[in-house]
């Protein structure tokens, strides 16, 4: 933690231009063949690459690693995203070269341990949620559930029903809901919630219609709340003939404790890299395997590893791949992200049943600590138990500063920031996940940074416009980074 928030940025780290002419990191050996001359077409003499040492190059890429806030140097209570420490044993194992080797396109009896394991993960997803079939392909969880908006499509069309062209949304649902939907060309409708942040109940039967495809619904939803009303919700689909897809984003809160699929959700993705602890962020990779009852199951992407010869006593039994009957094809090359469920499978194993329990219940308590801790000092609009976060207001009465400024200065302070203006919902919003890997020491921390800047909001709201003051940068022009996005430098003109 910073021990003085107000100290000064004491790096330049603008500093790229470090190339001096003549310098250079690798010298090659004479060699012991007679030289040939290269064509002259393939020659050119205007290839302008930095001229550096071995040493230049090594601490300037170290530099800017230092820049970088991780999972690993300190606590990152971004909502939703269940930035939970990434235990090494994972990496230990996906490092193996058994599984770090293999290529996709082995013969099968080559690879009989990775088939086993995507086998035996499949199989723990589906006891974890309640699901008769999975599949592993997805490659994150915006991509399952376009996966699982595809499968309830195709299982409407299958029964002869086209006129389901209508997805409906609670509004408090995270953006790549809308989207999928949206790429699957269903018209979306925004379902409100209602005071205490569930889903409207009377909004949602008077758009439950002939029409409806499904729901989609992420529970606990993006407010951290479990719905109150959630078997009536799923009934009201029912009865009117959709399908509800589950988001799941948020099953830390559930693991060992309840099943989506014997809530009566009829899909759901998993994010490995949330739930079960894979590194994230920085735009992957992920995993999103997709679960669905037995009644979708013949619907999943192919392939999918089954066994296709039974063992005996003496004999394991033999792994491939089967296609589902009526399968809506394939969505991704290959099996998936196979090194993400190397990780999920090491998490899963190390844990077992019990730890996995042990999961939901701490990131529910390490919640709902921080939830009380800062209730009283800033305003929590859906104030009732949560389960694995929360959303609190970045506001107060008769200031300017906004959750901007706050998440900017908890950055002084030597956290990241919650995820804020998410969800759009809540005005000004920090969504504060904790998450179970965190110990009362660091959320005391944290909590205790939230109140001191409420009280610098009072009596120095400049500090916290112009945060933050310690980084390598200060505030970013974020309007002005999202209008002119840059992604990789140019070359300069000749
Ligand atoms: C993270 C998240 C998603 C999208 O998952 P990705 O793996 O990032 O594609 C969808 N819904 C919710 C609620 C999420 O938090």
């Amino acid at each position: 933690m910073t021990e003085n928030p107000d100290t000064p940025r004491v790096v330049e780290p603008t500093v790229y231009e470090l190339s001096s002419p003549g310098r250079t990191g690798v010298s090659f050996p004479d060699p012991d063949v007679p030289r040939a001359e290269l064509p002259q077409s393939l020659l050119r003499d205007d290839l302008p690459l930095p001229e550096l040492a071995e040493v230049d190059v090594i601490r300037h890429y170290t530099r800017l690693s230092t820049f970088n806030y991780g999972v690993d140097t300190g606590f990152y209570p971004l909502g939703s995203c269940t930035m939970k420490y990434n235990p090494k044993v994972n990496e230990d194992m996906a490092r193996l070269p058994g599984f770090a080797f293999t290529h996709p396109l082995q013969p099968i009896e080559t690879v009989q341990g990775n088939l086993a394991l995507m086998y035996q993960l499949q199989e723990w997803l589906k006891e974890i949620s309640g699901f008769a079939a999975v599949s592993l392909q997805p490659a994150a969880g915006a991509h399952g559930e376009l996966t699982g908006v595809l499968i309830m499509r195709a299982y409407h069309r299958d029964r002869g029903d086209t006129k389901r062209v209508k997805m409906l949304i609670p509004d408090s649902a995270h953006g790549t809901n809308p989207a999928s939907s949206g790429m699957v060309g269903l018209k979306v409708v925004q379902i409100p919630s209602d005071e205490r942040g569930n889903v409207d109940l009377e909004a949602l039967k008077a758009e439950c219609d002939e029409t409806v495809l499904g729901l989609m619904l992420t529970n606990p939803n993006t407010l951290g709340l479990f719905d109150e009303h959630l078997e009536e919700v799923i009934r009201i689909v029912h009865e009117a003939g959709g399908l509800v897809y589950g988001d799941g984003a948020n099953l830390n809160a559930l693991l060992g404790i309840a099943r989506p699929g014997e809530m009566g959700f009829d899909v759901m993705h998993f994010n490995l890299h949330k739930t079960f602890s894979t590194p994230h962020g920085g735009g992957g990779p992920g995993s999103g395997p997709v679960g669905v009852t037995a009644e979708l199951a013949d619907f999943l992407p192919a392939p999918i590893v089954g066994i296709v010869e039974e063992g005996d006593e003496d004999l394991p039994p033999l792994y491939g791949f089967v296609t589902p009957k009526k399968t809506i094809g394939r969505v991704k090359a290959f099996h998936g992200h196979f090194g993400i469920a190397v990780r999920a499978y090491t998490y899963i194993a190390m844990h077992g049943a019990e730890g996995l329990r042990e999961v939901a219940e701490a990131s529910v308590i390490n919640a709902n600590y921080l939830r009380v801790r800062l209730h009283d000092t800033y305003h929590v609009p859906y104030d009732r138990i949560c389960m694995h976060e929360f959303v609190a207001e970045g506001r107060f009465k008769d200031s300017d500063v906004r959750a901007l400024d706050i998440a900017k200065r908890l950055m002084d302070y030597g956290f990241h920031p919650p995820t804020n203006y998410f969800p759009l919902i809540v005005h000004e919003a920090l969504m504060i996940e904790p998450t179970e890997t965190e110990n009362k020491r660091t959320l005391d921390a944290f909590a205790d940074a939230m109140l001191k800047i409420a009280e610098e909001a009072r009596t120095n709201p400049e500090v916290l416009h112009e945060a933050p003051h310690t980084t390598p940068f200060g505030r970013m022009d974020e309007v002005r980074a999202a209008r002119q996005l840059v992604l990789c430098c140019s070359w300069p003109e000749s």
